[in-house]
């Protein structure tokens, strides 16, 4: 219930829904703020090779702590950030960060010379023409290669014709980036775009995870995707992995590779180098 009061003016009567935008406003303002302020930090969770549960990889995962409100979840801020247009300069922190930390490790030992860093990117970020510039530089700068980067996409980005993410997708891959489709099988089923366009993997969701061995169905599920990755050459990570039955239900269904508490939660990068350490005793 907005009403023009001129060519570019609106004015919101409605309480709620002025409360809402404001909330938006403030929210926006917060990220800003957020970034000056350095409030942001990254989590680091591993993937292993579900059947042998070494490690192979990890995701980093943002992470905001805000002074007054505490810990702020990314499902509370990503869409926002979104929606903003914010996301493009937090984009810009997670990938350097994420690159910096992976630098460090590898120099120090810490993770193999296969080890990939998984990053989320959201679809703005993706329509942004100067991502693969500023991808390309981190790789340099960072000297890490593109394989060793698998970068998580949401299926949106592939289905929406107006994305524009053929460009993108075929420039990071030219790169050597990895590109999976994140929470797979929770969008769309028009699976067409797994050809078009160059994805080189997927992430099973976690709600077919946590089906199995309840939901017949969910392991029908597993079992298709599991068919069609194998035909199309595309690797396979098995999200919210919690137990061991979960775990060797995947492994007997064919997935390669499995993320989720069972191995551990999203911890800070000491914490992860305590525990994951190719060089630490308990390896
Ligand atoms: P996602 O990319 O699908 O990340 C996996 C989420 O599942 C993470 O939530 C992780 O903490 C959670 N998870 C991992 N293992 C388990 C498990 O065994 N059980 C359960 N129940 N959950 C598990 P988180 O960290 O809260 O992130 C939520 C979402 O926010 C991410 O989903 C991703 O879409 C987005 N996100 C996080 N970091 C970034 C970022 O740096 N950039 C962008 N664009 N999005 C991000
Ligand atoms: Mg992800
Ligand atoms: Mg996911
Ligand atoms: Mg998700």
């Amino acid at each position: 219930q907005a009403k023009a009061t001129g060519r570019d003016t609106w004015v919101v009567f409605d309480p709620i829904m002025r409360a809402r935008v404001q909330e938006r406003i403030d929210m926006h303002l917060a990220l800003r703020e957020a970034l000056a302020q350095e409030q942001f930090r990254l989590a680091f969770q591993p993937i292993v090779h579900l059947a042998s549960g070494r490690i192979r990889g990890a995701e980093a995962l943002i992470r905001w702590d805000h002074p007054v409100r505490g810990a702020i979840p990314p499902d509370a801020f990503i869409p926002v950030a979104e929606e903003s247009g914010v996301i493009i300069e937090i984009g810009r922190w997670v990938i350097h960060g994420a690159l910096r930390q992976l630098a460090v490790w590898r120099e120090r030992g810490v993770v193999s010379d296969d080890f990939w860093l998984s990053i989320n990117v959201s679809p703005r970020q993706l329509r942004d023409p100067q991502l693969c510039v500023e991808v390309a530089a981190a790789l340099e700068q960072y000297g890490v290669s593109g394989s060793a980067v698998m970068i998580e996409l949401t299926e949106s980005v592939m289905i929406d014709p107006t994305s524009g993410a053929d460009q993108a997708l075929s420039t990071l891959r030219e790169l050597g980036v990895q590109l999976v489709v994140d929470d797979f099988g929770t969008g769309f089923s028009a699976l067409g775009y797994l050809r078009k366009y160059p994805v080189t993997g997927v992430k099973i969701d976690r709600s077919f995870v946590a089906g199995l061995g309840v939901n017949p169905e969910d392991e029908e599920i597993v079992r298709a995707v599991v068919a069609m990755s194998a035909a199309l050459k595309l690797s396979v990570v098995a999200e919210g992995v919690q137990d061991r039955s979960q775990q060797s239900v995947l492994s007997g269904l064919g997935v390669i590779y499995g993320q989720g508490w069972l191995w551990g939660r999203p911890v800070d990068a000491a914490s992860f180098e305590l525990a994951w350490s190719m060089t630490s005793a308990n390896r």
